[in-house]
């Protein structure tokens, strides 16, 4: 099942704002002191904490709805929990949980759920408070009604559970959408590897390329490369230049009667002037752009396992402290789990192989790719050259058939591996015809390449400009595929 949150904004008076934070306090205070106890007694289950508790905080607030009662203690429970498994792996530093803020649940005993579902256009919902039920209107947005559409027709469920939250000074009624997963047949095969400026894209259209395969003399190449720039790195670059502007600016007002400046990133006015620059809205937008252009059809997409870390093993063999600040600031897990959920709910299927080398192996002669002195081009020991992202996306095709077993470059791997059981086992999710269709593709794609290896360089790489490591990126083209392919 695939969740969807979505925000609205409650129309508060004044009274009522003063009502929700006098909840809201309460509310946090049952979340602190239940959670603090659990940890110290080591009692975490939500039952148990129920029966010390609840009695307790009902008679201190007989106006606070019981269900709000229960539901602060389950909170609690939640947070001990994690915080208990955080400190089991060391990442916990202090004794206690530290709870800052929380969002009121209200369920569906406490807020008018069977009302609100059977409405075709609800604009208010009831909140059970301390002075009875309350009607609160919402504001209602485009997002809301796209979801609410699916609910008519029961392609989603709503949640029965509402959370009440604040931001700021203003309140919202955050609805949670159960969406269910579309089963589309995959139309194609899409694998895709993030960089710092662009996602490189292999695409194998299943239907469509039967007899562009065939016919070895049509313009298509498949798989499709090509890549969507997304410039995370640039604008990073560009954001930092902004700050830095900002901090010089700002540096002349704080100075102290020593001479020496304040911290200026800590005060109020810089992260103010920091917030209107909209870095991670943009970021964010750019991130739904791709998973939406990966995902516009039913596919198969085809990605590297990434670690949890995958800024730190991409900078391993970077040196530029500028250039791995940009690294650190590509959105990879980000953008990762945009798509995932994006193909879910269009009907995509999600695979991911193993990272092991795919930018390191000739994917026409699978054997060692050389460095040259442009990051984004590989030469071959067979004497040609290899953009390292075609490699990247072509080499993780590779990997799901069954002949990637076999081959040398991952050696790592069991060559003994009966590949009957690794269908069963670990590949569930894409269908023996289309593996072995992929196969076929691959096979047909790499007898042409033999002709004519150029065409997996982007380029010539003697005149191109030269920059060492990803440094550069402005002038490759993905479009460009050389002669002969592309488009
Ligand atoms: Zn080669």
């Amino acid at each position: 099942m695939l969740c969807r949150a979505v925000a609205v904004e409650l129309e508060v008076t004044k009274g009522l704002s003063k009502l929700l934070y006098s909840v809201e306090s309460v509310y946090l205070g049952i979340v602190r002191e239940v959670a603090a106890y659990a940890v110290e007694h080591n009692v975490t289950s939500a039952i148990q904490l129920r029966g010390l508790f609840y009695s307790k905080y009902r008679g201190e607030y007989p106006g606070l709805h019981s269900h709000l009662v229960i539901q602060a203690i389950r909170q609690a429970s939640e947070i001990a929990k994690s915080f208990m498994e955080r400190r089991r792996k060391g990442l916990a530093q202090k004794p206690y949980p530290e709870v800052r803020n929380v969002s009121i649940r209200f369920d569906e005993t406490a807020w008018n759920y069977e009302q609100f579902i059977k409405s075709i256009a609800p604009v208010r919902i009831k909140l059970s408070l301390p002075n009875g039920q309350t009607e609160v209107w919402l504001r209602l947005h485009k997002r809301f009604w796209r979801y609410w559409w699916l609910v008519l027709n029961k392609e989603a469920g709503l949640r029965k559970t509402l959370i009440v939250k604040r931001r700021a000074n203003k309140w919202y009624a955050v609805f949670v959408f159960e969406i269910k997963p579309k089963e589309g047949i995959p139309q194609s095969v899409v694998s895709f590897d993030i960089n710092e400026n662009t996602v490189a894209v292999g695409r194998i259209d299943i239907e469509t390329t039967v007899d562009k395969v065939a016919d070895w003399n049509r313009q298509y190449l498949t798989p499709q490369l090509y890549s969507i720039r997304t410039d995370f790195g640039r604008l990073a670059r560009r954001y930092e230049k902004i700050r830095n502007t900002i901090i010089e600016r700002l540096k002349q007002s704080f100075t102290l009667p020593n001479g020496k400046y304040a911290n200026v990133t800590n005060t109020r006015e810089f992260r103010k002037r920091v917030k209107r620059l909209r870095e991670r809205v943009r970021k964010v937008g750019r991130v739904r752009y791709v998973a939406n252009e990966l995902t516009k059809t039913p596919a198969i997409i085809v990605t590297e396992e990434l670690g949890d870390n995958p800024q730190e093993s991409m900078i391993e063999d970077v040196g530029k402290d500028e250039l791995r600040h940009r690294i650190k600031q590509t959105p990879f897990k980000a953008l990762e789990k945009t798509v995932e959920g994006k193909a879910l709910e269009r009907g995509s299927k999600l695979f991911h192989v193993s990272s092991y080398r795919n930018s390191k192996v000739c994917p026409i002669h699978f054997v060692r790719l050389e460095r040259t002195d442009d990051w984004h081009t590989l030469k071959c020991p067979l004497g040609h050259y290899v953009d390292r992202d075609y490699a990247s996306v072509i080499n993780m095709d590779w990997k799901l058939t069954p002949e990637s077993w076999t081959k040398a470059f991952w050696w790592n791997m069991k060559q003994e591996m009966d590949w009957r059981e690794y269908e069963q086992k670990s590949n569930p999710i894409i269908p023996y015809e289309i593996v072995q269709y992929i196969h076929a593709v691959l096979k047909t794609f790499v007898a042409r390449l033999e002709r004519c290896p150029a065409m997996l360089a982007q380029g010539d790489p003697m005149t191109r400009h030269r920059i060492q490591n990803e440094g550069g990126g402005e002038e490759t083209s993905h479009a460009l595929l050389g002669q002969g392919g592309g488009q």
